[in-house]
C-alpha cells in the first residue's frame, strides 16, 4: 500500500493531505491509497479522508489527541510494516518533517525530504525538490521495498473525490510512552483564512510602501474578497508582518486559485513559493519587474492609486 498520513485540525480534513494523495497517485508506486487518520474524535475527518482515498485507517485515541514526534513515528512506522507499505508520504509541515526522519531510520528506508514531483521511474520512485535555495531544482531517485518522503505543502494540485469512498478500518496501536510532553500552547487568533487554505491571496510587497498602507490595501482588499494575507520576506524582514504570512522559499508554498501580487518584484525566491497558482494577478510600476513575466494579468501603475479604487469596486 501506499500509506498516506493525514494530516488535519479541528475536525477538518487539510489540504495539505489531498495534495498528498495527489502525490501518491503521481507516484506509480504499488498498493491501494490508504489514509492513516490519527487523533481523538477524528471520526469526521475519517470520513472526508475516504472520498479520496482506496482505504482509510483510523487510529482514534486519547493518547492521540496531541501530536508527539515519538508515539507518531511508531504509530506510522507500525502501520507501515503490517501493511507492507511501498511508500509512506508524510506532509512537509514542521511536525511531519520531525518524525518523518525517525520513520525511515525504524524502517530502514530511503527518505527523500519536501518533494514537490513524484514519478515512476521502473522500480525507483523518482521525486523532484528545491536546492541551493531554490535556484536549483534536483531530480533524485530511490529504490528499495519501502520509500519515505514528506511532501512539500502547496506542490501538489489538492486531489478530487475518488469516485466510491474507500472502505473505513479502526486500527489497534501499539504506542510507547513519550519521554516529551507539549506543556502550553498559544494559538495566534485570527478570523482570516488561513494562507495554505486560501482560494485567493493577495500579498503585499516593499512597494506598498509602509505597514500603514499594508494594512489598509492589502489587509483592507483581502478582507473585501475574503482572501488570505501574504508577505513577501522583504515586507517581513522589515518588521511589517508576521513571518507565518511570508511566501516563498523561506516562507510558505502556496497554489491558489488566484494570486494577487501588490508592490512584488518577483524574486526568484518569491517566485518558487506562488509561481503554480492559477492565475497570477500582479500590480507594480515597473512594467519590468519579473512578477510580469509569470503574470497571468498585469497593470503597471502605482499601488496608491489603483488599490483604493480596486477596494471600492470590491465593495459593491
Ligand atoms: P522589492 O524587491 O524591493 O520590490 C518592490 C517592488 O515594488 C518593485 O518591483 C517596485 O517596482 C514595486 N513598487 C514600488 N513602489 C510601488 C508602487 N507605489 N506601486 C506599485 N509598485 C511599486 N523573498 C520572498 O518573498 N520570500 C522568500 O521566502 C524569500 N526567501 C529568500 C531566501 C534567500 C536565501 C534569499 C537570499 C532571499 C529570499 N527572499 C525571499 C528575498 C527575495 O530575494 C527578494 O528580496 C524579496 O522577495 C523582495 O521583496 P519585494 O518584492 O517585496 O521587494
Amino acid at each position: 500500500m501506499i500509506l498516506v498520513v493525514a494530516e488535519h485540525a479541528g475536525g477538518k480534513l487539510g489540504k495539505s493531505t489531498l495534495e498528498m494523495v495527489t502525490a501518491a497517485r503521481d507516484s506509480g508506486r504499488e498498493g491501494p491509497i490508504t489514509l492513516l487518520v490519527l487523533g481523538q474524535d477524528v471520526a469526521a475527518v475519517a470520513t472526508e479522508a475516504a472520498a479520496v482515498a482506496d482505504q482509510v485507517l483510523v487510529g482514534d485515541l486519547p493518547a492521540l489527541a496531541q501530536y508527539n514526534p515519538e508515539v507518531w513515528a511508531a504509530a506510522v512506522t507500525q502501520i507501515a510494516r503490517e501493511g507492507e507499505a511501498s511508500t509512506v508520504l508524510i506532509g512537509g509541515s514542521r511536525s511531519g518533517r520531525e518524525y518523518a526522519p525517525r520513520v525511515a531510520v525504524k524502517l530502514d528506508a530511503p527518505y527523500l525530504e519536501d518533494v514537490i514531483k513524484l514519478s515512476a521511474e521502473g522500480d525507483a520512485l523518482q521525486a523532484q525538490r528545491y536546492t541551493f535555495l531554490a535556484r536549483v531544482t534536483e531530480t533524485v531517485q530511490a529504490s528499495g521495498p519501502v520509500i519515505v518522503a514528506t511532501v512539500k505543502p502547496g506542490s501538489f494540485a489538492p486531489a478530487a473525490p475518488a469516485g466510491a469512498a474507500g472502505e473505513q478500518y479502526d486500527i489497534e496501536l501499539d504506542l510507547p510512552t513519550s519521554r516529551t510532553e507539549i506543556t502550553g500552547k498559544s494559538v495566534e487568533k485570527s478570523s482570516r483564512v488561513a494562507l495554505s487554505e486560501a482560494e485567493i491571496i493577495v500579498t503585499g510587497g516593499r512597494g506598498v510602501g509602509s505597514p500603514e498602507n499594508f494594512a489598509q490595501y492589502v489587509e483592507g482588499l483581502a478582507d473585501n474578497i475574503g482572501a488570505g494575507v501574504g508577505a513577501t520576506r522583504a515586507v517581513v524582514d522589515a518588521g511589517w508582518r508576521p513571518y507565518a504570512e511570508q511566501v516563498g522559499q523561506t516562507g510558505k508554498t502556496v497554489q491558489p486559485k488566484a494570486y494577487i501580487a501588490l508592490g512584488v518584484s518577483g524574486a526568484v525566491q518569491h517566485l518558487s513559493g506562488m509561481g503554480k497558482s492559477k492565475n497570477i494577478i500582479a500590480i507594480n510600476k515597473d512594467a519590468e519587474a519579473p512578477i510580469f513575466k509569470v503574470a497571468d494579468y498585469g497593470i503597471v501603475g502605482d499601488v496608491n492609486q489603483i488599490v483604493p479604487a480596486l477596494i471600492a469596486a470590491s465593495k459593491k
